[in-house]
């Protein structure tokens, strides 16, 4: 069978990188199986692409689609015509879409138009919440998809509930702990470590990015002022998005220490040693989560519940008491332990390609 894998996106090459390589074992116990990746160059920053491919021994892509960046629309649009393209001169027997990101919905309607099947690799989570890009392009993607490889008990259930059919529905775990527990023992320190002189679980790590809190500076402002206020230095990799606020502040923090965004193997370094994380990344809940460190999401809604009832994540929400009574909380002791979510064990990528080898 032929694939057609999507990428697009930082988010998305931890997620494609296990699958890769279960092709590739399959491949070496003579199953007939082949892919051809299509990176759609959503993100093109090396920080937030070339990186990951380095680190996670991902092969070089097939095609560059070259996207770029751009409003909602325009990067859609360019993905859609660019991809049309590449999917008729190169036709497939499915196309792998993996998370959330433009790219994720961009190619889906792209191969259904076309004609194609489509498998959605963390299909079926929700965070009812259709203020954020993801939402939209996560329904959108889910009432085209053929087949859906699901993380969680709660994604089964909110296919079912929009109808998709059992014979749909895979629950295999998460590809993105399949990457966390293969690179874990690679980790290294931040080329920053020692410049920025702080110990093993006496400081904390800060990564913000959704436009709900980023985009409005008075309220970036805010969420700064408070977590200023942590008592313990806070590292902050700035994601692109984030740093023109992040420069326009006025008062200037004096605990928080920004950098640029690290590569994989710095930042899981960096979480594994940390006393907490304050987040809004979907990525950062679940990674936290099988770290056993306190993760503390400064959102209303999460499309990864598990992180919050089996798992080490609190939701904070909008609320700046809330942090730091959440806080108060972390240095008390206090944190819950938390748990691993069913399957995720790092065994996810082999599973989607068993099961397609089934399918197919
Ligand atoms: N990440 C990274 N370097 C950083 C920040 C995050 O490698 O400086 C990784 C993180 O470990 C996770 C992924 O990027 O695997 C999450 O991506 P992001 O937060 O951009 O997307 P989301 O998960 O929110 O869609």
């Amino acid at each position: 069978m032929k694939i057609t894998l999507i990428a697009g996106a930082r988010p998305n090459f931890m997620k494609i990188a296990p699958i890769i390589r279960a092709i590739e074992n399959a491949q070496q116990s003579g199953k007939v199986i082949d892919y051809r990746l299509v990176h759609t160059g959503q993100h093109y920053d090396d920080k937030l692409s070339k990186i990951f491919f380095e680190q996670l021994q991902i092969p070089q892509p097939h095609v560059n689609l070259g996207a770029g960046s751009g409003t909602q629309a325009e990067q859609t649009a360019r993905i859609m015509v660019e991809f049309e393209r590449d999917l008729i001169a190169n036709p497939t027997d499915l196309v792998v879409v993996v998370g959330d990101v433009t790219s994720t919905m961009a190619c889906t309607i792209v191969a259904k138009k076309l004609n194609t099947k489509v498998a959605h690799v963390e299909g079926g989570i929700r965070s009812f919440d259709m203020s954020m890009p993801e939402e939209i392009n996560r329904i959108v993607t889910d009432s085209l998809a053929d087949y859906f490889f699901t993380t969680s008990t709660v994604a089964n259930q909110n296919l079912r509930k929009s109808g998709v059919g059992e014979e749909q529905i895979f629950f295999v775990g998460n590809t993105m702990i399949d990457t966390l527990l293969t690179q874990l023992p690679k980790t290294k320190k931040p080329e920053k470590w020692s410049e920025w002189a702080v110990k093993s679980k006496e400081y904390v790590v800060l990564t913000l990015h959704r436009p709900s809190n980023v985009d409005d500076a008075d309220k970036f402002a805010n969420w700064m002022k408070v977590i200023d206020a942590v008592g313990l230095p806070v590292i902050f990799p700035v994601h692109p998005r984030t740093q023109k606020n992040f420069s326009k502040l006025v008062n200037k923090p004096r605990n928080i220490i920004a950098c640029d965004p690290l590569s994989y193997l710095e930042f899981i370094y960096l979480i594994k040693e940390s006393k907490a994380v304050i987040t809004d990344s979907g990525g950062v809940q679940e990674e936290t989560t099988v770290l056993g460190i306190p993760c503390l999401t400064l959102r209303n809604n999460t499309e990864r519940p598990e992180t919050v009832t089996t798992g080490t994540n609190e939701m904070i929400g909008d609320n700046f008491v809330a942090l730091s009574e959440a806080l108060k909380n972390l240095h008390a002791g206090k944190w819950k332990q938390g748990a691993i979510p069913e399957l995720w064990d790092g065994r996810t990528a082999e599973r989607i390609v068993s099961a397609l080898l089934q399918l197919f």
